[in-house]
């Protein structure tokens, strides 16, 4: 799959980008580019392998594991991406934020990450384990639910926080866990801090390529 698009002028590219604390998973590809617009462009890029799992709710059809990937994938890229990550001072260029993905069902793939999917009627324990690079979802993960009296966020759009390496920030030992509107916490607002993952190959990259 070319992850980019004929317009997209390659300036930098990482492969070997980890997530979590442990910094052992192979989590993402990082390809810093420039576009037509003369402006530039973070694409954060993932395989992804799908599992479906018979749970309570019965048996997956074939046409709702692609609906599910497919809203899936929209929730992230939505949630996520088309972000303004940092204006440069100098040439008052933007930089912005965009995901991407390969995604495939069951067989063999060198992913990134591999997401089980169970069909539930309620919903169950969703979790990521940066360690082995597997990923726990239900098929409610992607239906918007109230998580704290304001506040709602979609499972699917949280877990993916920490496929890129970001921490729960509810638990009491978080200094943001007051911070309900978080996509960390029990929102779905994305914060400067959630950019963590990335920005400081991206600073380098800037640094290294003198772009200011
Ligand atoms: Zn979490």
């Amino acid at each position: 799959m070319t992850v980019l698009k004929p317009d997209e002028k390659l300036i930098a590219f990482e492969k070997d980008v980890k997530a979590g604390p442990l910094a052992i998973n192979d989590a993402f590809d990082l390809y810093f580019v420039e576009t037509q617009t003369g402006h530039y462009k973070l694409i954060v890029f993932m395989r992804v392998q799908f599992f479906f799992e018979e749970g309570n709710g019965g048996k997956w059809q074939a046409q709702e594991k692609n609906q599910f990937i497919n809203q899936w994938k929209s929730s992230i890229k939505s949630m996520w991406g088309g972000r303004l990550l940092k204006t440069l001072k100098k040439s008052k260029k933007r930089i912005s934020i965009e995901f991407r993905f390969e995604t495939q069902i069951d067989g063999f793939m060198f992913d990134h990450w591999e997401i089980t999917v169970e069909k539930v009627k309620s919903f169950a324990r969703s979790y990521v384990n940066p360690r082995t690079g597997n990923v726990k979802l239900d098929s409610l993960d992607l239906k918007l639910t109230r998580k704290h009296a304001n506040h709602s966020q979609k499972g699917a759009d949280h877990e993916f926080g920490h496929m890129l390496g970001l921490k729960d920030e509810y638990l009491d030992d978080n200094p943001h866990n007051k911070d309900y509107r978080s996509i960390m916490n029990s929102g779905a607002t994305i914060l400067p801090r959630h950019n963590a993952p990335y920005m400081k190959w991206l600073n380098n990259t800037l640094k290294e390529q003198g772009i200011q």
